[in-house]
């Protein structure tokens, strides 16, 4: 016999045993992000595929090597979407939110597609919290964003964090530092990794994410977008690092913070754990100001920040232990008719009740049944059969015999100091 299908490489089944963890994740995330008045968002998987082309950029590893497109029935090429800023600024777009009072401030947790190498930390189908806060270019929106963030990878337990941050400034300088970027890499390409030479033109600031040992030497002395800001990012800058200061948020400012998104303007960060092995990034962002003309909008600011939940979990510790959720276990201690129908009414009316209840369902033996009942850490055992109910309680080991199902109900109720 062959073995059954497994699911694709680089995906996982999110089992029982993870839910609760992942529940921590989104709980602490709304809780914290609410609070400050971002509300849910969710958009589709797929968008079209020029969203991304146009926004993350045809020159980033995303949109060159790991979209998932397809063509559907109509003939469109459309993309699982790789990341959630865009398809955001999108729906921000679409629905007008321009009108709404500005910054327009969303959170959202969704599932990302993206065709990497798999390995611990970097799946090809992964999830992603994130906030966006679009329509302001204030510094307090940076610096404010960036605080949530810690905020939540702190309640979360995320062990040896650390905040990295820089500025890529506006356009016109980051274009003139490409050109000093390039220079510099022309005059040093022999010694430059294969990849790296290929992508002068096409991407040069990612030569500062190369692992090559002599690459790193070229770009040792290399010239630094952060000497080359103009004055009004540079004072931008300034700010955001300021607030951070004011609320003794460490971090180091890393002039080679290079994202893997070619959106972004000044404001870039990222929190990476020292928990985690190779793929340390726990989740990052920066600012976004010239997204929503890349894809037809009207200029409009944005910031924000994504964090991969698997990496979450991965470099957490002291997260919630699942919690037992059934109090009441009926079991049938009898094969006859009535006692099937009085135990099925049992839970319903237990259910309506508000009592968290489970049936027996696979026709063990009576012992069977109050060992499953140990297992779902129930408290409580009705044992149903045609001469009446024994409930157990197994906090007080005391068992009690009942006419009738309400009067057992009734001190479950009891029990539970509802009455
Ligand atoms: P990015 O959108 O590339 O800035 O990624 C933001 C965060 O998402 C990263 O810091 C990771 O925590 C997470 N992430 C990105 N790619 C993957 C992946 N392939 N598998 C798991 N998590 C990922």
């Amino acid at each position: 016999m062959s073995e059954p299908l497994q699911a694709p490489r680089g995906t996982f089944d999110i089992l029982p045993e993870q839910a609760p963890l992942r529940l921590a994740v989104e709980n602490v995330t709304r809780s914290v992000l609410e609070s400050a008045g971002y509300e849910r968002i969710e958009t589709p998987t797929f968008e079209p595929t020029e969203l991304f082309t146009r926004s993350v950029g045809e020159a980033t590893d995303i949109v060159q090597k790991e979209m998932y497109s397809f063509t559907d029935g109509g003939e469109r090429s459309l993309t699982l979407r790789p990341e959630v800023t865009a398809p955001i600024v999108r729906a921000y777009l679409q629905h007008g939110m321009h009108k709404l009072p500005q910054p327009v401030k969303l959170w959202y947790l969704s599932s990302c597609f993206r065709y990497e190498r798999a390995q611990k930390g970097r799946y090809r189908q992964f999830w992603q919290i994130g906030a966006e806060a679009i329509g302001s270019d204030d510094p307090a929106v940076d610096a404010e964003s960036i605080a949530l963030l810690a905020e939540i990878l702190e309640q979360l337990g995320v062990q040896g964090l650390q905040l990295r941050i820089g500025s890529l400034g506006g356009s016109a300088a980051r274009e003139r530092y490409r050109e000093l970027l390039k220079a510099h890499l022309r005059a040093n390409e022999d010694q430059l990794a294969d990849d790296v030479k290929a992508r002068i033109d096409l991407n040069p600031l990612r030569a500062f994410d190369s692992a090559d040992e002599s690459t790193r030497a070229v770009m040792a002395t290399a010239p630094l977008l952060l000497d080359h800001l103009d004055k009004e990012d540079l004072d931008h800058f300034a700010q955001v690092r300021s607030l951070l200061d004011a609320i003794e948020l460490p971090y180091v400012i890393d002039p080679t913070l290079v994202r893997g998104l070619d959106y972004y303007a000044r404001t870039v960060f990222e929190f990476s754990s020292d928990a985690l092995g190779a793929q340390s990034g726990v989740g990052g962002g920066g600012r976004y100001d010239g997204l929503a003309e890349q894809i037809d909008g009207p200029p409009t600011a944005g910031f924000g920040w994504a964090a991969g939940v698997e990496r979450i979990l991965l470099a957490a510790e002291g997260l919630p232990e699942p919690e037992p959720l059934t109090v009441l276990f009926i079991a049938r201690a009898d094969d006859a008719a009535a006692t099937t129908a009085t135990s099925f009414a049992l839970s319903a009316a237990a259910r309506r009740a508000g009592v968290p209840t489970q049936i027996e369902l696979a026709g063990r033996s009576i012992k069977g049944q109050f060992k499953h009942a140990d297992r779902v850490r129930a408290r409580y055992v009705a044992a149903v059969s045609s001469s009446g109910i024994e409930l157990k309680d197994f906090e007080s080991g005391e068992t009690t015999r009942f006419e009738d199902g309400d009067a057992a109900l009734a001190a479950v109720l009891r029990g539970r100091g509802i009455s």
